[in-house]
């Protein structure tokens, strides 16, 4: 999910890598690390935990003379982030080492093939199996490019890949499957980089692999083919734009990067997680603890902000589709309001980061109470995720935006998955209904990505609201923590007072703030509370509020009761949270933006709230 970049020429290979390396810092990473073959033909290595300007002075820079290396910066997926576990990886005998973007789903089964043939690891990470196989087709094939063909027909999952091998110390193999990779060509040198922003000071001249290829680069030129080894012939293509604008990937914000990175950010959280043949979902992190969740007489959600949004939608899920009893607690509130917890409670936190300091002093709470834990966390190794009995990471990869969006929307996913694999371990949901959720769930990215891509009727409606003073986001079942977070995310951002209530619940109080001035957002999917929210929208329309309605798009009725309307695909109800959290995050990233705010960093706002 991270950085590689990769260099092959006349100049030395070091400064390139590093500062190839730091122009990838802004995407946020853990470990950094680089890989160089010699002048001497010897491969020297240097990898860590930390930021790039700490791996650049801890090396001793005078033993990387070479002019062919590569360079890595690390977002954990498997295994925490430490020294070991950062990138580059060497196969058990060192003649192979390799950087990896991506996840290797079926690492496990690769492993069990390579330690009965005798290989054995140093790391956690799935990147050091892959460098593993590599080695053991080279044994036997004894070249370097088949070896490489060899494994990557053998991976199930996603790679970005640039190995080096001391064997054969004159090249670089790169390929390509769902992480991006390109190559920087100018006739005297190669750059590699898995993002524009590390090749566009040395060269404009760019070759984008795409999925299924792979290259060997030499001094003298690339040579590019399938991994199936069918030869290719692609155009060099010029890169249309300069340094500054692709710092965030060419988007404004890391924010609105973030929001448009929903498609790939879910389909990471259920990847290699759902059987769509038959319905099933298993978090292999849930495994350990299956037993005391299926006998647990409650669940008690724990969270904060963004995420606690998410625990209280998981109660609806979890209610809904397993049976079980949830509460929901802030976990400041949990910690310090001497809860009760019984030892057969399962507790589950969720925090982005893993280092949320309430929610960390509410999950130690819970553990010294006796109660099983846990985590559902997006940094792999953070501090909950160590801590916790069991969890699932929920794959969103970094989140930079200070206002959380695509960790929120794969939260969410992964708390449908839990819903679905107690459902089934349960017996409380059938297999019909469950192949129907996963069916959609499947769809999913594809329905994100329309309303991504038609993101400026978002806008035009932002426009119209940006001077508001005040907002009401109302939403029922499903949709009533939607709304929530809907408020809190236009309140991060644009510093606009706003507030989530149940539908229902705006004629016990809020009614009294409606007038002219008041625009309410209703979410009204077409569910079994619809026709009440209708009877909701007439209420605010009848005194003058101004109504933007969150409706399916073929929700031919909507329009005669709003003002305006924002159409989202239709999609089963347990899924409408996620859908609709879209266009709540475009219609607060377009208001804040046309107010002038720094939507990326919000005044008095921290990404991780590492105090309580
Ligand atoms: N799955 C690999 C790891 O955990 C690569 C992660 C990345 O893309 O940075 O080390």
């Amino acid at each position: 999910m991270c950085g590689i970049v990769g260099y092959i020429g006349k100049k030395n290979a070091y400064q390139i890598l590093i500062d190839g390396l730091k122009r990838l810092e802004y995407r946020g990473y853990d470990s950094a690390g680089i890989s160089i073959i010699n002048n001497n033909s010897k491969i020297v290595a240097f990898k860590q935990k930390g930021k790039v300007s700490e791996v650049e002075s801890a090396i001793d820079s005078s033993e990387f003379t070479g002019n062919i290396g590569i360079g890595h910066t690390r977002w954990a997926t498997h295994g925490e982030p430490n020294d070991v576990n950062a990138h580059p990886h060497f196969d058990m005998d060192e003649n192979i080492i390799i950087v990896h973007n991506g996840i290797i789903e079926n690492y496990k089964t690769l492993q069990k093939f390579l330690s009965g043939e005798g290989f054995t690891n140093r790391s956690e990470t799935d990147t050091e199996i892959l460098a593993n196989l590599m080695n053991y087709y080279y044994r036997q094939t004894k070249n370097f490019e088949q070896a490489v063909r060899n494994s990557l027909n053998d991976v199930e999952g996603t790679y970005g890949v640039a190995c080096l091998c001391a064997k054969e110390p004159d090249r670089i193999i790169v390929a390509r499957k769902g992480s991006p990779l390109m190559l920087g060509v100018s006739m005297e040198e190669i750059i590699i980089a898995s993002d524009a922003s590390a090749i566009i000071n040395h060269t404009k001249n760019v070759m984008y692999l795409e999925d299924g290829e792979m290259a060997v680069l030499t001094k003298q030129g690339f040579q590019l083919k399938t991994i199936k080894d069918e030869d290719i012939y692609r155009e060099i293509q010029e890169l249309d734009f300069e340094l500054s604008e692709i710092e965030k990937g060419g988007f404004e914000h890391f924010m609105l990067k973030e929001i448009c990175e929903q498609s790939d950010s879910i389909q990471n959280t259920y990847r290699g997680r759902i059987n769509f043949d038959t319905g099933v979902a298993r978090l292999g992190g849930l495994e350990p603890v299956m037993e005391k969740i299926l006998n647990a007489k409650r669940i008690l959600i724990t969270a904060c902000g963004t995420a606690w949004h998410a625990g209280l939608t998981g109660e609806y899920m979890l209610e809904s589709c397993a049976r079980i009893p949830v509460e929901v607690d802030y976990a400041s509130e949990f910690r310090y309001r001497n809860p009760i917890i019984y030892p057969d409670d399962v507790v589950f936190v969720i925090s982005q980061s893993g280092e949320t300091a309430d929610t960390l002093s509410a999950l130690r709470e819970a553990k010294n109470n006796g109660a099983t834990t846990v985590g559902i966390v997006n940094a792999v190794g953070s501090t909950i995720a160590r801590e916790v009995d069991a969890g699932t990471y929920i794959h969103a990869g970094p989140e930079i935006g200070v206002a959380s969006t695509k960790a929120f929307t794969c939260q969410l996913m992964s708390l449908t998955l839990i819903s679905m694999m107690l459902a089934e371990a349960k017996g409380a949901m059938d297999s019909e209904n469950l192949k129907r959720i996963a069916d959609e769930i499947k769809m999913l990215p594809e329905k994100i990505q329309t309303m991504i891509d038609r993101r400026e009727e978002y806008k035009f409606i932002a426009e119209e609201f940006k001077d508001a003073r005040n907002f009401l986001y109302l939403g029922r079942g499903y949709n009533f923590p939607a709304a929530l977070e809907g408020a809190l995310k236009l309140k991060e951002i644009s510093y606009i007072h706003a507030e989530g209530y149940p539908a229902a619940e705006m004629k016990h109080g809020p009614i009294a703030l409606i007038d002219e001035n008041m625009p309410v957002v209703f979410i009204a999917p077409k569910d079994k509370t619809y026709d009440k929210i209708i009877s909701n929208i007439e209420e605010v329309k009848a005194r003058k509020g101004r109504i933007i309605s969150i409706a399916f798009e073929d929700d031919d009725q909507i329009a005669q009761y709003s003002d305006f309307v924002l159409r989202v695909p239709k999609t089963i109800n347990i899924l409408t949270p996620i859908i609709n959290s879209i266009p709540l995050q475009f219609l607060a990233y377009y208001i804040a933006t046309a107010r002038g705010c720094n939507v990326d960093q919000p005044r008095n706002l921290a990404k991780s709230v590492t105090v309580e």
